[in-house]
């Protein structure tokens, strides 16, 4: 679930190729990757995100026939490609990109390597250099450019977007961020305002995720009443924070913005 506005932006489909692949935590693995095509690319830092497609071992995969825009349509068009040349599409947020990088430009994407299921996380762990990939811009979910105080919250697999949130919000920003790992190996220097104080929880195997990060929400003393939020993660971390926040903190829905990243047990797609 999710309320999260898709710009689809002009830039259509973008090519590109991996340039390399550095592990940056023990879970977490940067893959980082150019190409002429992405200077077409607007980046909007934040937690910008796009719909990443990626080959699936052992097809022939294409990617000069995906279509330009995920709508209704492309979508459509994009099922109806044969399945042994189809790449696989999935959710990925710009950790970072830098136009004049040393190859021309550059952009990384931070992959939590989740184990041998799926296609994206097992591609990602063992990527090379000049393996092929395409994306299509999705936009920002976080709406608050300039908003404080901020509550921000999620899992790993929100790492990239909280951090980036972080990254460009005002240095004046005040508020919290909720980090759930679950392992506290893969906790990371992040760079933010200091007024917005980063917690850091780690889950335990037997608990559902998100169990720490929505406890340590629950004990927050106060929130104010004019909080931008984010909820992003498993689906379950997601829409419980929301449901507190709306619910039990009376935070207005249009000040709460959520996404479920993943679900346990369910594949994306
Ligand atoms: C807007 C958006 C931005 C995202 N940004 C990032 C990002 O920057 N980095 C990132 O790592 N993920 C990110 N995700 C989440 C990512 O799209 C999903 O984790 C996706 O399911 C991974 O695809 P897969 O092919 O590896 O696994 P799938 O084929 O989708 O799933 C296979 C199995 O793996 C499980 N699984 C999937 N993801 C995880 C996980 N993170 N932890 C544990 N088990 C999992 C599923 O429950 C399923 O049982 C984002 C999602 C969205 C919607």
């Amino acid at each position: 679930m999710s309320n999260v506005v898709v710009t689809h932006a002009p830039s259509g489909l973008v090519h590109a190729h991996v340039l390399r692949r550095v592990a940056v935590t023990p879970h977490l693995v940067r893959v980082t990757i150019g190409g002429d095509d992405l200077r077409r690319f607007e980046y909007r830092g934040f937690d910008q995100w796009f719909r990443l497609a990626v080959p699936v071992r052992d097809t022939h995969p294409r990617f000069d026939n995906l279509p330009d825009r995920f709508d209704m349509g492309g979508y459509l068009r994009y099922l109806a490609l044969p399945k042994h040349t189809r790449p696989v599409i999935r959710n990925y947020t710009v950790r970072g990109f830098r136009p004049d990088g040393a190859h021309g430009p550059e952009l990384d994407i931070d992959f939590v390597v989740h184990g041998a299921d799926g296609i994206a996380a097992p591609w990602a762990a063992s990527a090379e250099a000049g393996d092929e990939v395409a994306f299509i811009d999705q936009g920002c979910g976080w709406r608050g450019e300039t908003a404080e105080p901020v509550l921000l919250i999620g899992d790993e697999s929100a790492l990239p977007a909280i951090a980036g949130i972080l990254r460009d919000l005002p240095r004046g920003a005040t508020g919290t961020a909720i980090i759930e790992l679950f392992d506290a190996a893969d906790r990371q220097e992040i760079e933010g305002p200091a007024g917005v104080e980063v917690l850091w929880v780690t889950r335990s195997p037997e608990d559902a995720p998100g169990t720490e990060a929505l406890a340590v929400l629950r004990d927050l003393v106060s929130i104010p009443a004019d909080v931008t939020a984010f909820a992003a993660g498993e689906s379950g971390l997601a829409t419980g924070a929301r449901r507190h926040l709306v619910g039990e903190r009376g935070i207005p829905k249009s000040q709460v913005t959520f996404c479920g990243y993943w679900k346990v047990g369910k594949a994306a797609g």
